[in-house]
């Protein structure tokens, strides 16, 4: 289980060795000095998937830190493992005051902090439905956290609605949707309008997917279904 982990300590010798480890464990990984590097790292596009985050910084301390991740929507879901020397509030840390997934008393082994982020990494992604924030499909990527789409490396400039038609698609696929079902999961059963308005979307989402517009199916009478797999048809 590999991800895009923030290391956030201003102990540089530490930061450096733990940067070390994580990369050999094949991570990515930045690395903040200071509390309010980290909340920036931590919104800067791609969203890391895991912060470890040392409990005393220079600026603002690690469960200030905690606490603006988890009030941000952007940053609310990334796991977070806490640093503490003996005795310093781990209760509150791990806590739901502060909101750390886990947390690892200094001195620690270097050993023991890579398994916790494996599993860390491993239950966060569970608890998304297997589903990875970007979604890769044959020529189409699809970030979820971003609302951002490209097909054969080139951005596809979606509206809000078409995302979410999209994402409607990809999440469901290999299984029928119904215009209904459509109307009511993307628009919302409120909206005032008809399943044709479904219909002139649906175009318009795969005229904007280019080569990549076979991925969605007419099921003529039903509805639509977003393929199982990429290749699935055409050698049919
Ligand atoms: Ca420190």
């Amino acid at each position: 289980m590999r991800g895009l982990i923030l290391v956030v300590e201003d102990e540089t010798d530490l930061a450096t060795t733990l940067e070390y480890n994580l990369q050999r464990d094949g991570h990515d990984v930045r690395v903040a000095h200071t509390g309010r590097a980290a909340l920036a790292e931590a919104a800067n596009d791609p969203v890391p998937d895991l912060v470890v985050l040392d409990l005393m910084l220079p600026d603002i301390s690690g469960t200030e830190v905690c606490r603006h991740l988890r009030e941000s929507e952007r940053t609310r879901d990334i796991a977070i493992i806490m640093l503490t020397a003996k005795g310093e509030e781990i209760d509150r840390v791990v806590g739901f005051e502060v909101g750390a997934d886990d947390y690892v008393v200094k001195p620690f082994s270097v050993r023991e902090l890579m398994l916790r982020v494996r599993a860390l990494l491993r239950r966060s992604q569970r608890s998304e439905g297997g589903d990875a924030d970007v979604f890769t499909f044959g020529r189409l990527r699809v970030d979820r956290e971003a609302h951002r789409a490209w097909v054969d490396n080139t951005e596809v400039k979606l509206t809000a609605l078409e995302f979410r038609l999209l994402l409607a698609f990809v999440s469901r696929r290999g299984r029928v949707q119904s215009r209904d079902a459509l109307l009511s999961d993307v628009w919302g059963i409120q909206a005032e309008v008809t399943t044709r308005t479904v219909d002139t979307h649906v175009k318009r989402l795969r005229e904007k997917l280019g080569a990549a517009a076979g991925y969605i199916e007419t099921l003529r009478g039903v509805g639509y279904r977003f393929r199982d797999r990429p290749d699935e048809g055409e050698d049919e």
